[in-house]
């Protein structure tokens, strides 16, 4: 059949969603300048496609322009289509970066890491996900079992990523039922973030060519673990040193890294909205689910919000290269730019600050009384998502992070999504996330 090959032009929006349009390969180049055209409105089309009552209306006119870094292309050598997806920057028609342009606003928030803090940063996001359909047998978790069944889905996918311009690192199967866990290597500014939208939708289109279908909700089953993203994060001096370790800490933090993860911790309340940002994210965020449930800082520990993972050498060199913290108070109903641009404009406001190095928790602080929480300096992060979204619109300083009206319009389409929540129990609620993610 004659065919005229298409690349989608696409941007991860408020609602995590990966959204954009298509266009003829041969026009790339005029695209490239031109972009395709985009409408302000579709901000709104939250995960559930109902349009929260925003400001635009009809009105507008919006570019989302590709960019050459973020070209994917896959061939999967089976009988279907190459795939070709560009992620972009929304702009306004005269160029300037659209103020709710999920990119543009973790670009910000890198600058200004690097303004105050002299430092880039150099992510990876880790992934977990479930496969749909009936429960996997008990007793796979980790398991070989449960590697052996997925272990063409997996060898497809590490192919993929490295197609698509990722550097596959591990595949396994992760304790939950049907989970798995996908990491890739790091990547400097915002490569991370693009690499996060990119291997979420290439999982879905290896699951898809295999007749399968996965979903990154934060939970499936309140009973069961949820679905993480962690964060890994160590940063760069100007001359692309290591420069997030130091011997003078007991737990190795550079001050430049102790005064990050303090602000981390310090507005974690106040961003987990950005990170956490569905519904259902907050039956996760619940203790021994080896999630984050306190605003702590923990030591190889994974039921704290940032852990300073372990180091596999004793030799100073090479713990300056691999030392690094995570951010575990995340999951994948949130655009990768956006929860990354919140964590840093946090970490940036810490080392603004001047904030001293957070103390480090190897314990249990969920069996710590209210008192001896606060005498400590922790607090329970918010419980749901609307307790979130009034933490980060009453606090001026994180709303003042982000450009123009971004934070309100931020609060406005999440108000649209729980809006069309209400009035169903948590198993519908669940089955709703599961679908859109
Ligand atoms: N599934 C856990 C979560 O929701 C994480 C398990 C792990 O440490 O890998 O974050
Ligand atoms: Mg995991």
């Amino acid at each position: 059949m004659i065919n005229n090959p298409l690349i989608f032009a696409a941007l991860s929006d408020i609602a995590g969603k990966t959204r954009g349009k298509a266009f003829p390969v041969t026009d790339l180049d005029k695209r490239m300048r031109k972009g395709v055209g985009w409408t302000p409105t579709n901000v709104m089309i939250t995960c559930f496609d109902a349009i929260a009552d925003g400001p635009f209306g009809a009105l507008g006119d919006l570019l989302l322009i590709p960019d050459p870094d973020a070209l994917v292309e896959v061939d999967f050598r089976d009988e279907g289509p190459l795939e070709r997806f560009m992620l972009g920057d929304v702009t306004e028609l005269d160029g300037t970066p659209w103020e709710l342009c999920t990119r543009s606003v973790l670009k910000g928030a890198l600058d200004r890491l690097r303004t105050v803090g002299g430092v880039d940063l150099l992510s990876a996001f880790e992934h977990e996900f479930q496969f749909k359909g009936p429960a996997a047998p008990l007793g796979e978790a980790y398991a070989l079992t449960g590697f052996t069944p997925r272990r063409r889905f997996g060898e497809t996918l590490m192919a993929v990523l490295e197609q698509g311009g990722l550097v596959p690192d591990t595949f396994m199967k992760e304790y939950g039922a049907s989970q798995y866990e996908i990491t890739n290597g790091p990547g400097r500014g915002v490569q991370s973030a693009d690499h996060a939208v990119i291997l979420r939708e290439l999982t879905r289109m290896t699951a898809a060519r295999l007749g399968e279908q996965v979903t990154f909700t934060p939970i499936r089953d309140p009973a069961g673990v949820g679905n993480g993203v962690h964060i890994h994060m160590s940063f760069l001096d100007g001359e692309g040193n290591p420069a997030t370790w130091s011997a003078d800490n007991p737990a190795g933090m550079s001050p430049v890294t102790g005064s990050f993860i303090a602000g981390v911790l310090k507005y974690l309340d106040c961003i987990l909205a950005l990170t956490a940002p569905s519904d259902i994210s907050y039956l996760r965020l619940t203790p021994h689910r080896w999630s984050a449930a306190y605003n702590n800082l923990g030591f190889h520990d994974r039921e704290a919000a940032v852990r300073i993972c372990p180091v596999a050498t004793s030799n100073p060199e090479s713990i300056a290269r691999q030392y690094n913290f995570e951010f575990r108070a995340g999951d994948a109903a949130a655009s990768p730019y956006l929860a990354l641009a919140a964590i840093v404009h946090a970490g940036a406001q810490g080392i603004e600050d001047g904030l001293p190095a957070p103390a480090v928790t190897e314990e249990d602080l969920s069996l710590l009384s209210a008192a001896e929480l606060e005498k400590r300096g922790y607090i329970r992060l918010p419980q749901s998502l609307d307790e979130a979204l009034r933490r980060f619109e009453g606090n001026k300083t994180v709303c003042g992070w982000f450009p123009g009206d971004f934070a309100a319009h931020y609060v406005t389409h999440k108000r649209g999504e729980l809006a069309f929540l209400e009035g169903m129990d948590q198993a519908t609620r669940c089955a709703a996330y599961e679908a859109a993610y």
